[in-house]
């Protein structure tokens, strides 16, 4: 960037150092039980999150269009108008994933979320766990307000001590339970009274036969003619992502290159599939058609690279995930990113049962689900006067 600009090296070194400030900590502080002095000790050490929560406040104060207007180039101008496709967004959700990759400990894993995915099933069914795949739950069964069971599909019923539910929050509280156990804060959340729903994606997936080594594996650039979607959405930038660097996705010499698009209208493409399948295609197809013709004047010769294309719409990840409108990570952060937690691990006036998933913390994402996971399941265990572990004794 001071290549680029050196009459802003002020602004320059103010936003790196901003992401420098967030590595002195580690997000989110864990808290297991420690004796007595290594509590104490502990107790001292977390004096310094004060100065973190200073930290976070002020980098909630500046979004992207504002810290834009401060540079002289025209060029980083735009681009931190742009790094959000657009749209106005704090600094602290891009400087966060910025401190972690810089610090190693957030990236990309070589296979895809597969293989993340099935690294934690392995550990599960470890540990005795089993999975039972293919197997949607259609209600929690509750007696006198006591969660007893679970009924999935072909009416089949499983006695349970306890449900721990980290499907779609919607339908847990709303078709699960039939809505049984909510207050206010939560009619409110349905009534999108509180929080927005995070937006949806459009993820169209190429295989190329060409590897495209000679471009970047990621790049966002101004398009000619602007791309439409029939959710209403409009886009006149494309982002490319060539997935060169991972050689288990395609074989050698070729590669898989996707196009993401975020749109807040996911439920138009829910309704559409639902509605009226063949115009869902036809749309599909458009979409695909007048992305192809686009990608072809930034990258010459592609149309004929192409061997096979995949489009998840919104209904594709409502479809697999179940999660309301499509959402990709639960809630919108709203103006306060450290807003405290919508939904709650526990409904009112149920027993036995819990709840956590992206949904429990506004900004979603993995980190989140990771997270709420684990401290519910330290919720669990102290209910049931057992040690929390998270390593095997
Ligand atoms: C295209 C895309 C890219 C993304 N990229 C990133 C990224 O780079 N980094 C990041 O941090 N996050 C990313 N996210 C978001 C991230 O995937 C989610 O926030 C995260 O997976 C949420 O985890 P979860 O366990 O809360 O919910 P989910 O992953 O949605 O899991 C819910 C599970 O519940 C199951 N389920 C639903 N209904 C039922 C039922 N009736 N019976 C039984 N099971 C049911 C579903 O099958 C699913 O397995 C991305 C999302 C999308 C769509």
């Amino acid at each position: 960037m001071l290549d680029l600009s050196p009459e802003d090296e002020v602004v320059i070194r103010r936003f790196i150092q901003d992401i420098r400030d967030l590595q002195q900590f580690r997000v989110p502080p864990i808290m297991d039980k420690l004796p007595f002095f290594q509590s104490m000790w502990r107790g001292i050490k977390m004096m310094r999150y004060l100065k973190f929560l200073f930290i976070i406040m002020r980098q909630t104060r500046i979004s992207n269009f504002q810290l834009a207007k401060k540079f002289k180039s025209p060029f980083l101008r735009e681009v931190f108008e742009n790094i959000f496709d657009n749209d106005e967004v704090k600094m602290l959700v891009f400087n966060f994933p910025m401190a972690s990759f810089d610090q190693k400990s957030a990236g990309y894993p070589i296979g895809g979320s597969l293989k993340w995915a099935e690294r934690i099933t392995e550990k599960f069914e470890s540990l005795g766990g089993v999975v039972h795949y293919n197997t949607p739950v259609k209600r929690i069964i509750t007696e006198n307000n006591v969660v007893k069971a679970l009924e999935v599909r072909n009416n089949v019923i499983h006695d349970c001590d306890i449900v721990l539910s980290s499907a779609d929050w919607y339908r847990t509280v709303f078709e699960f339970l039939e809505g049984k156990y909510v207050d206010e804060k939560i009619i409110a959340l349905k009534e999108k009274k509180s929080f927005e729903v995070y937006f949806s994606i459009l993820l169209v997936t190429f295989g190329l036969k060409r590897d495209y080594k000679e471009y970047p594996h990621f790049n966002r650039f101004p398009i000619e003619k602007e791309l439409h979607s029939p959710c209403g959405k409009t886009w006149d930038r494309l982002e490319t992502h060539f997935y060169h660097y991972d050689p288990t996705l395609a074989p050698e010499g070729k590669t898989v290159m996707a196009c993401s698009f975020y749109t807040k209208n996911g439920q138009f493409w829910i309704d559409l599939r639902k509605n009226d399948r063949k115009k869902y295609r036809e749309v599909k197809n458009q979409f695909i058609s007048d992305l192809t013709e686009i990608l072809e004047l930034k990258y010459p010769g592609i149309k004929d690279d192409i061997e096979m294309v995949d489009f998840a719409t919104p209904a594709t990840v409502y479809r697999y995930t179940n999660n309301w409108q499509g959402s990709a990570q639960g809630w919108l952060p709203g103006d306060n990113v450290i807003a405290s937690t919508p939904v709650k691990f526990k409904l009112p006036g149920l027993q036995n049962f819990f709840y956590a998933s992206h949904w429990s913390r506004p900004g979603g994402g993995i980190p989140v689900a990771i997270n709420m996971a684990r401290d519910v399941s330290k919720i669990i265990c102290k209910e049931h006067k057992m040690p929390f572990h998270t390593k095997q004794h």
